[in-house]
């Protein structure tokens, strides 16, 4: 039995049409589920009693369960338990323009990129759909507000779980569905080239955002693995590519590590690959964890880098710190809860 927050309008549009009933009944359970917010059949009153018994027998519609939240002052960090008894986390971050949501892909992650906590605990399995989607539905029932952008940044690879990512983005994005706006939703990636290539091909004006990390192979193959099977050449020419097939700009993540990547020269770098690109570098100051060696950089540091950056006629914003009093960095919540 699966559940009914998996299911695209057109896969339950199709399913209505196997089962011999109209079309529309899609957009009807879309209507309960999505606009009601009703969370059982039995509720859905202009359904008759035989097609409510036909859907409760083939769909379910199992919730996801909040186990903890952490409140800060402009953070909430919600910490999810799924049906298998995983962890999950999500964190939310109020903005004066709005609440953005940065939900996870998958249980654990393999990237093993050195500097991150989720990657420490490895991947013990990808999320299906309705685990993403619920973690946005869960929150805005909590919070009693509307999600105005989602970054798929958490625990994960959501390009290492890209069908069932697609999926989530092209329900939440629907009119029917929850409805936010393809350009507040933005997938970040630690570079894998063969789904960036498949993402151009989808219709969808989603942001694409890259953790790059280092502006040269020999410090990013240390840092992240992913680079000794992508390396920066061939992620850089893809990225062209990207940019000239979609016409949108590109994020460039970059976490700054002291003494490690937020040198002068390292800038400079950075500078030299993002030259007459349509791109942004959003610097990221580390959230400091107690299982790893990296330390945040300096404040002076990171300005020094973003002058550099400027000068060379690259946009740069500098990541406003979220949450690091409440275990935001990705997987830290998760990571104390299953080593507890
Ligand atoms: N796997 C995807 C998305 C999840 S990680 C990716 O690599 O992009 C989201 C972002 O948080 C990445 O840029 C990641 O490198 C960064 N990150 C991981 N640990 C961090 C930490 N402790 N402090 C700050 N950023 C961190």
């Amino acid at each position: 039995m699966e559940n009914i927050f998996n299911k695209k309008l057109e896969d339950l549009q199709t399913y209505f049409l196997s089962i011999g009933q109209k079309k529309y009944k899609a957009l009807q359970i879309y209507d309960w589920l999505y606009k009601k917010r009703v969370f059982a059949f039995a509720k859905m009153t202009n359904l008759k009693k035989d097609l409510i018994l036909k859907l409760e027998e083939d769909f379910n519609i199992d919730l996801i369960e909040i186990v903890k939240v952490q409140k800060d002052k402009d953070t909430s960090k919600y910490l999810f338990k799924l049906s298998d008894n995983n962890y999950i986390e999500s964190v939310v971050m109020f903005h004066d323009y709005g609440v953005s949501v940065c939900v996870s892909s998958q249980v654990g992650c393999n990237m093993g990129c050195a500097f991150c906590e989720s990657g420490r605990l490895k991947k013990v399995r990808d999320l299906q759909t309705y685990e993403m989607v619920e973690q946005i539905l869960l929150i805005e029932e909590d919070l009693k507000q509307r999600i105005s952008s989602v970054v798929i940044m958490g625990i994960g690879e959501p390009f290492d779980n890209y069908d069932n990512v697609l999926n989530f983005i092209k329900i939440i994005n629907h009119d029917k569905g929850i409805a936010i706006g393809a350009r507040h939703i933005t997938i970040s990636t630690c570079g894998i080239i063969p789904k960036i290539q498949k993402l151009m091909t989808e219709p969808l004006q989603v942001n694409l955002a890259i953790s790059l990390h280092a502006p040269n192979n020999e410090l990013r193959s240390k840092l992240m693995k992913i680079n000794k099977v992508y390396d920066i050449e061939a992620l850089f020419k893809t990225l062209k590519e990207y940019i000239k097939k979609t016409n949108r700009r590109i994020t460039i993540e970059y976490v700054t590590l002291k003494g490690v990547n937020d040198s002068k020269a390292c800038a400079l770098e950075l500078a030299g690959l993002l030259k007459g690109m349509n791109a942004y570098v959003n610097l990221i100051p580390y959230n400091e964890t107690n299982n790893i060696g990296f330390k945040k950089s300096d404040k002076k540091t990171i300005l020094a880098f973003y002058d550099t950056l400027k000068k060379n006629k690259i946009n740069v914003t500098i990541r406003r710190e979220f949450g690091s009093n409440i275990d935001a960095a990705c997987g830290q919540l998760r990571s104390k809860e299953v080593e507890r």
